[in-house]
């Protein structure tokens, strides 16, 4: 083992090298002040490896490397096609180490290796190579004014973009952040969640075997109040880029104040899903299901309110209650059959547990779960999926984010109430509708406060659509190709022909 690098073997054991320290100028290095910090592995509660962590000198050496990216030829003269070939190779080598990420994926995070594999890691290829598509096709307008006048626009990099990503899906987040960044022609300092700090290092290897130039990625693990908030205050950062909590959200648009940053949130959510009592019950079930319980209920966009018609209520609530039986089959994220591994941390599955106790405490019914699972040994921070009914809307379990495989069922009389409902939050992430009247569907739809609606799914988000918030949940878009947006300048030249 050297200070930089280890040699690891996962508990399905796969063996790999592990970088241990900060990616900046395309080297792992060590932090200026040496200081590391432990992940640990929340199926069995051991430690894994120990990462250094970037304080406010390092961010400023990795601000530094990627201003001088951003200046170099090397970077700013390439064609946008040969940057889209750089991202085209960075998704190659994610698909030719797919079984190694899955594994780091669900060894530091706890999610099931099947959806890390599948979902995480095949996501993490398809986000990269869409915006390898985009990057030459990033083009400005021509706007005709007056005959004697030529006006074009070009769409330049905003320049330096931090980027603050959580730990659910975290090389999923990464993907969403550097693709369009550096299809745009940015550089980038990127800050992984200290929860979940491996995966990303190991991608740092396949960025710089990629062959993008040194500096244009930088990768630093650290804390977030320390090195993100660093990177947030940062005078030479352009832009920042941010996905977590409101919160945290609130406090980075703060420190981002300081020179004006151009600013992108994607922030927390209690997303309604509303089931019509003319919905197909089965399907209702099965999307909702997995529209809550999926990442162990640590999706910003998971359906956390389901309300459903009164004449169906009780029937759907005994469905989901089985489905939960059957399918959230919790137990070691490397089985093949589980579908529900551990909370990411001690503290999140604190934080669940809290939320049970307050479920109680304030008289809501405990339909489901409720108790901590533990493996084996004893040890592991899994927690039954969880159902509370007889809820009401002023209950912290209804207007809180709880982040676990946790869900409120209430019911509704009318479909004016249900949206009026669905729209009593400060939240506005996603949402769902099911329905099989056509009409019925587009009108909630369209009176949903929410930056996404699905009409008879839920979750089922895909990289060329755009995602993102309204309300509390955020600020701009990310995805698609308003997820180019967030990343360009729009410069006006005023030819004078007269
Ligand atoms: P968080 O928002 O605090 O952390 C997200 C990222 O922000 C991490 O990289 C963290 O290091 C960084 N960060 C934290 N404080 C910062 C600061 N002052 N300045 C700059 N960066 C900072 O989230 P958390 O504490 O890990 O989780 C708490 C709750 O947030 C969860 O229970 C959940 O409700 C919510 N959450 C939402 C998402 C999402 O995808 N929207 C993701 C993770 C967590």
């Amino acid at each position: 083992m050297s200070d930089l690098i280890q040699e690891l073997t996962a508990p399905n054991k796969v063996k790999y090298q592990q970088p241990l320290g900060l990616f900046i100028n395309n080297e792992f290095v060590k932090s200026t002040s040496g200081e590391k910090f432990a992940t640990i592995n929340p199926a069995n509660e051991q430690e894994i490896a120990s990462v250094y962590a970037a304080g406010p000198e390092d961010v400023d050496i990795a601000v530094k490397a990627a201003r001088k990216a951003f200046k170099d030829a090397s970077w700013k003269d390439l064609p946008p096609t040969a940057r889209g070939k750089l991202l085209n190779k960075l998704a190659d080598l994610v698909e030719e180490n797919a079984n190694t990420l899955a594994t780091i994926e669900t060894w530091d995070n706890g999610k099931p290796f099947m959806h890390a594999l599948y979902v995480d890691v095949a996501g993490t290829a398809s986000c990269l190579r869409y915006y390898a598509g985009w990057a030459d096709k990033i083009q400005g307008d021509v706007i005709d004014t007056t005959p004697n006048k030529l006006i074009y626009t070009i769409r330049e990099p905003v320049g330096v973009c931090g980027q603050i990503i959580p730990w659910n899906f975290p090389l999923a987040m990464a993907a969403w952040k550097l693709g369009p960044a550096l299809a745009c022609g940015n550089t980038v300092v990127l800050k992984p969640a200290e929860q979940t700090p491996l995966s990303a290092l190991y991608l740092a290897t396949l960025i710089k075997k990629a062959g993008f130039p040194p500096g244009v990625v930088n990768i630093l693990n650290g804390f977030g109040r320390v090195a993100g908030a660093a990177i947030a205050s940062h005078l030479n950062i352009d832009k920042i880029a941010f996905t977590g909590s409101t919160a945290t959200g609130r406090e980075i648009m703060k420190l981002a104040s300081i020179n004006l940053k151009n600013i992108s949130l994607e922030t927390g959510g209690k997303s309604p899903c509303i089931i019509f009592e003319d919905a197909d019950l089965e399907e209702a079930v099965n999307w909702s299901h997995k529209g809550i319980m999926f990442n162990q209920g640590q999706v910003c966009t998971a359906n956390s309110r389901i309300l459903v018609h009164e004449a169906v209520y009780d029937k759907f609530v005994e469905a989901f209650k089985e489905q939960c039986k059957n399918v959230s089959k919790i137990g070691d994220p490397f089985e093949d059959s589980t579908f529900q591994g551990p909370q990411v941390t001690k503290a999140q599955f604190e934080r669940v547990m809290s939320y049970i106790e307050s479920g109680k405490s304030e008289g809501a019914t405990l339909a489901l779960g409720g108790e901590a699972y533990k493996d084996v040994n004893g040890k592991g921070f899994f927690v039954q999926p969880t159902i509370f009914t007889n809820v009401k809307d002023e209950m912290k379990i209804y207007r809180e984010e709880v982040f676990g495989p946790f869900v409120v069922i209430s019911s509704f009389k009318t479909e004016e109430e249900a949206v009026r409902r669905a729209n009593d939050t400060t939240y506005g992430l996603g949402s769902s509708v099911f329905t099989q009247d056509i009409k019925k569907a587009h009108r909630v739809a369209r009176n949903i406060e929410a930056g996404m609606v699905w009409i008879n799914s839920s979750n089922d988000s895909h990289y060329q659509v755009p995602f993102g918030g309204v309300k509390q949940s955020g600020i701009g878009r990310e995805l698609g190709q308003a997820g180019l947006h967030a990343y360009t300048n729009e410069k006006s030249v005023h030819v004078n022909l007269a």
